[in-house]
């Protein structure tokens, strides 16, 4: 297929792009040259590569430079790296010409841009390995990380031009990884359109009815921030504040995940929106200043006292600082209000690179603390890719507690930390010793949960040894990986005695301990590795029977049944096998060739959105796509993942749960049966109700064919006289 292409257009285009670039990184003379020679070595080397989109290549370093440069706020260097960022891997340009021509800075941030190639233990994830091997370089050069955000950020902003299936593979690790990612470095307005795109595209309904919503109530909305602020503002004057007041709506996606978690419909989402007051303070009174805009605003409007939150006083991990407060404004609606100076509210927007521009005035730097724990874990060489981004994550997402020990030394733990978390935060050998401890001079166990303001006293004893079940008190990735650590260490001990019992069992029968025979035991018993095999023997929960189950001659064993399991049906095999036979999977037809199951977490029926999941032992399970374990399979597992549609059949019904609160009258119940059962003549399986104080709330499992059938129900119990919600449980 020729296209017509005006390739006169196209360079103009391109250089304009170009000029736009530079207006926004404002280099130095120098600078200016490095960045038109990496603008030609980028253009040079993507010139015969066209996007998905079918625009030229180029058009997407330049847009992350942009971004690097504009929203994140990174410089000539910066912005030489975003440009170079995927030659090295398209092209045939090498790492060595870039460092040749550029210098081993650029080289190394290029180096971490480019992703793993070539072979790879399918077993693991892809995606997996390469986002270890970028995180591997944050504690070389944090601008690696940046890049990749935008690099990630302007793929998300043109993933239209996707097919479907990739659409789903990249939002869903956008919002496993690169949002979250995005948060910890304080990049709020990136973590926000991240989040915000990749719902677009996982779940576009919500997304356009939300949006659409936003729009519609947009006159209203400006109308009550008017009135809200107006006060304020008058009052801010008169006291002298340079100032600027913003009302914000809430992105999206956090609308959207609202209104999932309560259970309610958009009209019913009171804080839409929150008030930010950002005050011009030099930096030695934007505290005190900040309170004064605080006792302003209380001044108007009554405050919530749960909700103040004053990370002035202790900045977040992320280096985010600023005052909150909920008060009730006019009509009775809470307000969220954010107070803080233009320097801080550079920080929230722009985040790392802010800091780093304000760093001498910032008393401490909690982001290399956590660049710290984040190496801490890299250099565990024992944890594989999947393990360490599920310990990463933990961090990731942990809000924080902050606690004291008994110095009065201020430490910052996840929540959810134990009492052992932080005997390991203080040192792995205190970690290793500790029976319990001294929280507020109470004596309480290792499990002990600890609350920020506790002051802790960890009490040892040179007796004490890791346990097992230490694994279940923990929560940061530091005491879980030591106690790890610890724990192989003893059973590699262990281990040795049951090598040796097994060895003398071979010398008994004048067998050779060899590899083959060692292999031959392992099939049989189905252990992954010898040292499983030796630990078992010697804590007696394999007894090899003086192997009867084997026959031998001279030195080879064998077992006498064969091996089950042994077969061509390996797990390598049935993928293969399943992703070779259709490219999609139709689930309601006969499929006489494979296993498939409903997934109980997110119980789908026909209508709804859904792919295959290729299990080990169960065949394939069928998810929806906007399951709660979705993002996770497609992120780290997309190679076991089949594409899935539904059959046009009605024969078959599928159970599904719905969710029902309303107010309790008599006869309720009786309403709802009748309409289900007499009504829409549809098999009920269960009914429960429980009612508490005039409100019921209930769940109904019934059986349905599909989505609209559903749709048709729950309309149907919508208009039931006393019924005031009616919602499909999503996971159970
Ligand atoms: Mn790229």
């Amino acid at each position: 297929m020729m296209q017509q292409i005006d390739t006169e257009a196209e360079k103009k285009e391109i250089l304009k792009r170009y000029r736009n670039l530079l207006k926004a990184c404002k280099p130095t003379k120098e600078g200016k040259k490095t960045i038109r020679q990496a603008f030609d070595t980028a253009l040079e080397a993507h010139s015969e590569m066209r996007r998905k989109s079918g625009e030229p290549y180029i058009y997407h370093p330049i847009a992350v430079a942009q971004i690097v440069a504009e929203e994140i706020g990174l410089s000539t260097t910066s912005v030489v790296a975003a440009l170079l960022h995927d030659v090295v891997e398209d092209t045939d340009t090498t790492l060595e010409d870039i460092e040749r021509m550029f210098g081993s800075k650029v080289a190394t941030i290029v180096d971490g841009l480019t992703k793993i190639s070539g072979v790879f233990d399918q077993t693991s994830s892809l995606q997996a390995e390469n986002f270890r091997k970028m995180l591997l370089t944050l504690s070389d050069d944090v601008r690696v990380i940046l890049i990749k955000l935008a690099d990630r950020l302007h793929n998300m902003r043109t993933l239209d031009s996707m097919p479907r299936e990739k659409q789903l593979k990249i939002s869903s690790e956008t919002k496993y990884l690169y949002s979250p990612l995005a948060h910890r470095l304080g990049l709020y307005a990136i973590k926000t359109e991240l989040e915000d795109l990749a719902l677009k595209y996982t779940e576009p309904e919500i997304f356009k009815s939300i949006a659409r919503s936003l729009q519609q109530t947009k006159r209203d909305r400006n109308k009550f921030i008017g009135e809200f602020t107006d006060p304020i503002k008058e009052e801010l004057t008169k006291q002298g504040f340079t100032f600027s007041i913003k009302g914000r709506p809430k992105s999206i996606n956090s609308i959207s995940s609202k209104m999932r978690k309560q259970g309610v419909p958009f009209e019913e989402i009171f804080d839409l929106f929150a008030i930010r007051i950002v005050i011009d303070s030099p930096i030695e009174n934007e505290k005190s200043d900040c309170w004064r805009v605080y006792s302003i605003v209380t001044d108007f409007y009554h405050p919530n006292p749960d909700r103040l939150r004053d990370w002035i006083s202790t900045p977040k991990a992320n280096g985010y600082e600023s005052l909150h407060t909920t008060v009730m404004g006019p009509n009775g609606k809470w307000v969220e209000v954010q107070i803080r100076s233009n320097r801080m509210d550079e920080i929230a927007e722009k985040g790392y690179a802010a800091h780093w521009k304000y760093k001498e005035s910032t008393t401490e730097n909690a982001l290399d603390e956590w660049i710290n724990r984040i190496r801490e874990m890299l250099e565990n060489p024992e944890s594989n890719a999947l393990d360490f981004i599920d310990e990463f994550k933990l961090n990731l997402f942990a809000d924080e507690i902050f606690v004291f020990t008994p110095k009065g030394e201020l430490r910052k733990l996840p929540s959810n930390s134990t009492s052992l978390d932080f005997a390991f935060d203080i040192h792995t050998d205190v970690g290793y010793k500790c029976i319990g401890a001294k929280v507020n001079h109470k004596l309480v166990p290792l499990s002990y949960k600890l609350k920020s303001g506790d002051q802790i006293e960890v009490i040892t004893s040179s007796k004490q040894t890791p346990k097992e079940d230490w694994l279940n008190y923990v929560t940061t990735a530091k005491a879980k990986s030591r106690i790890k650590d610890a724990l192989k260490e003893e059973k590699r001990k262990i281990a040795e005695d049951g090598k040796a019992m097994l060895q003398r069992k071979f010398k008994h029968l004048k067998i050779t301990f060899n590899t083959n025979n060692v292999n031959e035991l392992l099939a049989h018993y189905r252990i992954a590795s010898p040292l499983d095999l030796y630990y078992r023997i010697a804590i007696g929960s394999l007894d090899v029977k003086d192997l009867k189950d084997f026959t031998h001659d001279k030195d080879n064993i064998k077992a006498k049944v064969p091996h089950p399991k042994a077969d061509s049906h390996s797990f390598e095999q049935m993928v293969k096998n399943i992703r070779g036979s259709s490219d999609m999977l139709v689930i309601g037809d006969r499929m006489d060739k494979f296993d498939y199951k409903l997934s109980p977490c997110c119980s789908p029926i026909p209508g709804d959105d859904v792919f295959g999941f290729i299990t080990i032992n169960e065949g394939i399970k069928i998810h929806r796509t906007n399951c709660p374990n979705a993002i996770e399979l497609m992120s780290n597992y997309a190679y076991r993942i089949v594409k899935a549609r539904w059959t046009n059949q009605k024969e078959i019904a599928f159970l599904v749960g719905i969710n029902i609160t309303g107010i309790d009258e008599v006869g309720v119940v009786n309403n709802i049966t009748m309409v289900i059962s007499n009504e829409l003549k549809v098999n009920m399986r269960s009914i429960s109700i429980e009612s508490n104080d005039g409100i019921f709330e209930g769940t109904i499992m019934l059986f349905v064919h599909d989505t609209d059938h559903l749709t048709m129900m729950m309309d149907k119990l919508k208009s039931v006289e006393g019924i005031l919600t009616v919602n499909r449980i999503d996971s159970n």
